[in-house]
């Protein structure tokens, strides 16, 4: 219906953050359409006229888009070394996108990217804490016991990593190799690799499957989707 709420639009217009907007909002700072609305929960349209301290702001209209990022691609937009980069895979709506946290190179999947800095700001965050599950395959059959300290955690760069999710989805004897689902919700670099390798197994493959609600569905390596304001809503 292209409503949203006040302190949702100020936060957008990326004057500051949505708890800020709501103390502006409270102190009697914001206009709608000429009028001060010192009430939260109070929703605008589109069309709407939003002043704060007088001054109007002007509201840039966001995306959010879900990659499928092939693997051999850099998560970024600028390589200077040259690399294939994620701009190429990336639908040009006038606007710079942004991705959110990073895919190493070699790693493939659910990658989002947003002009929505307030968005990728809170997603970014630890606290935030969003799932993120990966299918890894890697060298040597995994034992019970190396997934039950995975699960629990394992010192990665002298830190604990919090507890994961840690499923079988093959053991194949024959090529020497094991199939993981790993749920984790932290986002240290190369997290899942390093994982695995303190237990004794090296990532041949690895491969973003979910972000929070969001999933690869039938969607090909490359391809880019936007999302809708739901998806965008169930994200926050
Ligand atoms: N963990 C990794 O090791 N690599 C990624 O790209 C993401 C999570």
């Amino acid at each position: 219906d292209g409503m949203e709420r006040l302190h949702v639009r100020i936060a957008h217009s990326g004057l500051c953050s949505r708890r800020a907007a709501e103390k502006l909002i409270l102190e009697g700072r914001v206009e709608v359409n000429g009028n001060i609305v010192a009430e939260l929960g109070y929703k605008v349209a589109e069309t709407d006229e939003v002043r704060v301290d007088g001054q109007s702001i002007r509201t840039t209209k966001t995306y959010t888009i879900l990659l499928n990022k092939p693997s051999g691609v850099v998560t970024t937009l600028n390589d200077p070394q040259g690399r294939p980069t994620i701009v190429k895979y990336m639908p040009d709506y006038g606007v710079q996108l942004k991705p959110v946290g990073r895919l190493d190179m070699d790693t493939e999947g659910l990658l989002l990217c947003t002009n929505d800095g307030e968005l990728a700001h809170r997603l970014s965050h630890p606290r935030y804490g969003v799932e993120k599950e990966y299918q890894a395959v890697v060298l040597g059959i995994v034992g019970e016991e190396a997934m039950e300290k995975l699960r629990t955690g394992v010192f990665v760069e002298g830190k604990k990593t919090s507890p994961a999710k840690v499923e079988l989805i093959h053991a194949e004897p024959k090529t020497n190799t094991t199939g993981l689902r790993i749920t984790i919700h932290e986002g240290r670099k190369r997290q899942v690799r390093l994982m695995c390798e303190t237990v004794g197994h090296l990532v041949k493959s690895l491969k973003r499957t979910r972000y929070g609600p969001l999933k690869l569905k039938g969607m090909r390596v490359g391809e880019a989707r936007l999302l809708g304001k739901k998806e965008v809503d169930d994200l926050r």
